[in-house]
């Protein structure tokens, strides 16, 4: 449904995760034309896929929730939305050497880590935050830390949140604003049930319609080509790639702040926002199996000395028939690109995976194991630091046609394909309004060959 109402204008996408092809998508939309650059081989970014024996699967565990808006919308205007399989999912909890399922009142009150008062404690805090906060943007500027102390008590911060916390953040979770915290706990149980959703195919699915769409409105996507540098002159953004220079009316990053620093040159480079922002990275081993492990779709583990912090097994969701009747567990560990963890050896993490699985399932039989898989990503979640709102990236970059759609602006929603459709969706909005504006059209893709 191209309306055509920005016409002659060449815009460069960086990016091709869900980021980039949602802002191709609305771009072209609006009759602008865009070319979009990937570094790597494929689309779909963090919801990138492998494929093991004919059958994809996930690199990084996803699923979608039945409160997605954007995102669903999305699927139905990609005629998608019929084949998202929807299921009922529960949760475990390990902590220390005991299991407990963690889904009803009544599990939280037999959740044996805490003590009696402790659970009492916990229940009523859960409830106030999630049905009597309605202002989360007033807890900005106070660490989730402080405010869960408050409302839970020292013990219960020691023993539960401070090791969630830690798990997704590191050491770093000190800085995390209680308003992130509200926002997740408020979106993942806001429902009576929890239901996650999968459409048929996978991510891999949603990337291509949005690749097919691109291509069919005129867009032109470019594997294997990182933007080396970006430039701004006074008429245009000029995009240099292995070979070429070429010339944009605007740009789209979607690239992680820091990443995006590298790469911008002379003005654009002291005014990326957010430049220095740290992410967590994460370690994701995935454990391909002939049967069932156990019953929940996702397991916080918070135990001493483990080297993860959560097993999810995604075939609770996934349909087995995507899968060949196998089973998918991933163990995951959030940790800085920079550190030991992140860095030890694949051979290292498929040794601790399986390990892991026969501590924890004692009567795990190691012939159920068909393959071992490990996936490293460097930049996952931003470490939000407090007083984040008001220096949250704006959709543009200050004085400049270098527009931003990147998961540094999700806060303080989750960091998920649905913020992300959400963002790029407003982004490439504000690019159509930037560019209607202009008097004269620039030249598209003006190539100088360098060499
Ligand atoms: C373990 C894990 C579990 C997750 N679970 C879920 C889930 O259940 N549900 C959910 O909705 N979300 C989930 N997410 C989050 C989700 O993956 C992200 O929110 C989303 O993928 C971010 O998309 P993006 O396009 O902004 O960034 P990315 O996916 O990171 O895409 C950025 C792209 O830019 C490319 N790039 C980098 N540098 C350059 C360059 N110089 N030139 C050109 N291209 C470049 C990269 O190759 C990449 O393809 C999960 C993430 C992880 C890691």
């Amino acid at each position: 449904m191209s309306t055509s109402t920005v016409p002659n204008q060449q815009v460069a996408v960086l990016g091709g995760g869900i980021s980039g092809l949602v802002s191709a998508f609305r771009l072209l939309q609006q009759g602008v034309g865009v070319t979009l650059f990937e570094a790597s081989d494929a689309l779909g970014g963090l919801g990138g896929t492998f494929e093991y024996r004919g059958a994809v699967m996930e690199q990084f565990y996803h699923v979608m929730l039945n409160s997605d808006g954007p995102l669903l919308s999305l699927l139905e205007e990609l005629d998608l939305a019929g084949t998202i399989r929807w299921q009922e999912t529960g949760m475990g909890f390990q902590y220390e050497e005991a299991f407990y399922p963690f889904n009803t009142p009544l599990d939280l009150l037999r959740f044996g880590a805490l003590t009696i008062p402790e659970r009492l404690r916990t229940a009523v805090g859960a409830a106030y935050i999630t049905k009597f906060v309605k202002d989360g943007a007033a807890l900005d500027g106070i660490t989730a830390a402080t405010w869960l102390t408050t409302i839970f008590g020292a013990s219960v911060f020691e023993k539960l949140w401070r090791p969630l916390l830690t798990a997704k953040f590191g050491d770093l979770f000190n800085t995390v604003p209680a308003y992130w915290f509200w926002s997740r706990l408020t979106r993942e149980k806001g429902g009576a049930k929890e239901v996650k959703g999968y459409v048929e195919g996978g991510y891999r699915a949603i990337a291509n319609a949005l690749a097919s769409e691109i291509v069919r409105m005129g867009g032109e996507i470019r594997l294997k080509t990182p933007v080396l540098s970006l430039h701004e002159t006074a008429d245009s953004v000029r995009v240099h790639t292995e070979s070429h220079w070429e010339s944009f009316s605007a740009a789209i990053s979607t690239l992680p702040m820091p990443l995006l620093q590298k790469i911008a040159c002379g003005k654009i480079h002291g005014a990326v926002p957010q430049s220095d922002l740290v992410y967590q990275g994460v370690v994701n081993v995935v454990v391909i199996l002939k049967q069932r492990l156990q019953p929940y779709y996702w397991n916080a583990i918070v135990k001493q000395g483990f080297p993860f912090q959560g097993l999810v097994e995604t075939t609770h969701v996934v349909p087995l028939e995507q899968t060949s009747g196998r089973h998918l567990v991933y163990l995951m560990n959030y940790c800085h690109k920079d550190s030991e963890t992140y860095n030890r050896c694949d051979y290292d993490w498929e040794f601790q995976a399986q390990k892991a699985i026969r501590s924890l399932y004692p009567d795990f039989d190691q012939s159920m194991i068909e393959e071992v898989k490990v996936f490293r990503a460097p930049f996952v979640e931003p470490v939000w630091p407090v007083n984040y709102l008001a220096d949250r990236p704006e959709a543009q970059i200050s004085g400049s046609k270098v527009f931003l759609a990147t998961t540094a602006q999700a806060y303080p929603r989750v960091n998920a394909w649905n913020t992300m459709v959400e963002i790029a969706s407003e982004t490439a909005v504000k690019v159509c309004i930037e560019l209607a504006g202009q008097t004269a059209p620039v030249v598209a893709v003006d190539e100088l060959t360098l060499a």
